[in-house]
């Protein structure tokens, strides 16, 4: 499986191949679950306490962006900007996103942030 494929789909970084996450992003009672140990290769996700604080920086700089966006296109195709109109869409926009933005930080922080956890295939001899 490619890098980019591994990522959308939350598999393990070191593997490609186990889960991340326990349940669907759309299971929005338990979108936040993730296994401890990879079910395929057993690399313990969460490598130090702590690790995870990291992925706040991802979901900031997400939810920046994400204003930004949102604003661009409310003073660049609107001509008399409604300020409330755009408080409102940036906070509906930043709750319907939520799950995605939460996943997305720690797959994040667990791709990119810890270069120490690599793609392992060819040791585990699976590619
Ligand atoms: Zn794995």
């Amino acid at each position: 499986m490619s890098f980019f494929a591994a990522f959308v789909k939350g598999k393990c970084p070191q593997c490609r191949e186990g889960n991340v996450f326990t349940h669907k992003g759309t299971n929005l009672k338990k979108f936040r679950e993730m296994n401890d140990n990879c079910p395929s290769c057993q690399v313990k996700f969460e490598s130090e306490p702590g690790f995870f604080w990291g992925a706040m920086y991802f979901s900031y700089v997400y939810s920046v962006a994400s204003f930004i966006i949102i604003g661009f296109f409310f003073f660049t195709y609107s001509d008399d900007v409604n300020l409330s109109w755009y408080i409102s869409s940036v906070i509906a926009f930043t709750l319907m996103t939520s799950t995605l933005s939460f996943r997305l930080s720690r797959l994040l922080m667990m791709y990119i942030a810890a270069p120490y956890r690599k793609f392992k295939g060819n040791y585990l001899g699976k590619r």
